[in-house]
């Protein structure tokens, strides 16, 4: 604490981010990074921007990328939202859209950044328990609420909702702005952009860092009606007017071009969890149904215990401390061959 802290700073409760440990011949399998490297086209578009033009702003308002992001989801450039990385999208959108007196609403078990950024921005909010399925129930969100937000597939679980089930609940609220975060839908689940033309109070949020492995990259983006998508950009155009630079923009549009490679690389992932799953529960575990890059899973020698053998090992997962969670751990889809070493080091360690 220091007295020149304003008091907002002091109450702030910061998100505390995976390691990023520095250890020879790490599986690292704790931040949901994809064991893929980018597209070679992608490098070859960042490549061709390190010239004497870095000199100059990139442009404010990030069109040719925002046409890149409308022309996959067959969209208009007026319904796309772009900021560094999907966190910086979801600050504004707090900011845009659940500033307000009545409470916004998200489950008991999601996104740790949600309570962090009502912290930041003094926002009410109250936690929706999931199901004992871990699974969220579209009717328990029927109240009175400044917002509704949930990542889908959900994290840490990786459960994810159908869209019908996300339909029924934007008909049942029409008066407050309904956020889907998307960060690991393209591994399975069913977006809800397609849903964005007919509900106008749906925003959608993805990114590049997971299903186009450019997590080193910061670029997110958000789908929704044009008054949404101007609210947003009013915001940061009060806060940052140039946000995304001309390297990530020319990786983010190349990423976005070359669709053979994301979805060769998406489906060797959903292979790869397949294959994590089974073993699995082959050794004893439970392993909820995930339609993620991770999977969450328990097991009776207990989820802190196998995380620290696990790391004896280099082998590194996410365990999150809290009632609901703890006796789980979150284990990235890694590629083919660290998931083997993985059920290899885990059949060592609960035999
Ligand atoms: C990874 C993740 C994000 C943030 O992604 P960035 O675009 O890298 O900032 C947002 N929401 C959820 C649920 C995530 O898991």
């Amino acid at each position: 604490m220091s007295r020149f802290w304003s008091e907002v700073t002091k109450s702030l409760e910061p998100y505390v981010p995976g390691e990023q440990p520095q250890l020879a011949n790490i599986i690292k399998l704790n931040t949901n990074e994809n064991p893929y490297g980018p597209s070679p086209k992608v490098i070859q578009a960042i490549s061709e921007q390190t010239t004497a033009d870095l000199r100059k702003y990139p442009e404010p308002d990030s069109d040719a990328l925002k046409q890149a992001v409308a022309g996959y989801w067959r969209i208009a450039p007026k319904q796309v939202f772009v900021g560094n990385g999907s966190d910086e999208v979801l600050a504004h959108v707090f900011m845009a859209f659940f500033k307000g007196e009545a409470p916004i609403l998200f489950p008991d078990v999601t996104y740790s950044f949600y309570p962090v950024y009502c912290g930041l921005y003094q926002i009410p909010f109250e936690q929706i328990p999931l199901t004992d399925q871990f699974r969220i129930d579209v009717a328990t969100y029927q109240r009175k609420n400044g917002g509704i937000i949930f990542a889908n597939p959900n994290a840490p679980t990786g459960v994810a909702l159908k869209r019908t089930d996300i339909e029924e609940l934007l008909r049942q609220n029409t008066d407050s702005v309904v956020v889907i975060d998307e960060a690991y839908v393209d591994f399975g689940a069913e977006s809800c952009v397609p849903l964005i033309n007919s509900y106008p109070n749906l925003l959608v949020v993805q990114t590049v860092s997971k299903s186009r492995c450019l997590a080193g990259l910061r670029v997110g983006f958000a789908c929704g009606s044009e008054e949404l998508i101007e609210g947003l950009e009013r915001v940061k155009n009060s806060f940052n007017s140039y946000p995304v630079d001309r390297l990530a923009s020319a990786g983010a549009i190349a990423a976005f071009e070359d669709t053979k490679y994301f979805e060769e690389t998406t489906e060797q992932i959903i292979y790869n969890r397949k294959m994590l799953t089974d073993g699995l529960k082959k050794l004893g575990f439970t392993v909820l149904p995930s339609k993620a890059n991770f999977v969450f899973t328990s097991h009776p020698k207990g989820a802190e215990r196998i995380k620290d053998e696990l790391r004896e090992q280099s082998i590194v997962v996410r365990h999150f401390q809290g009632a609901r969670t703890s006796d789980f751990l979150r284990i990235t889809v890694g590629a083919y061959r660290e998931m083997k070493t993985l059920l290899a080091a885990l059949e060592q360690i609960v035999k």
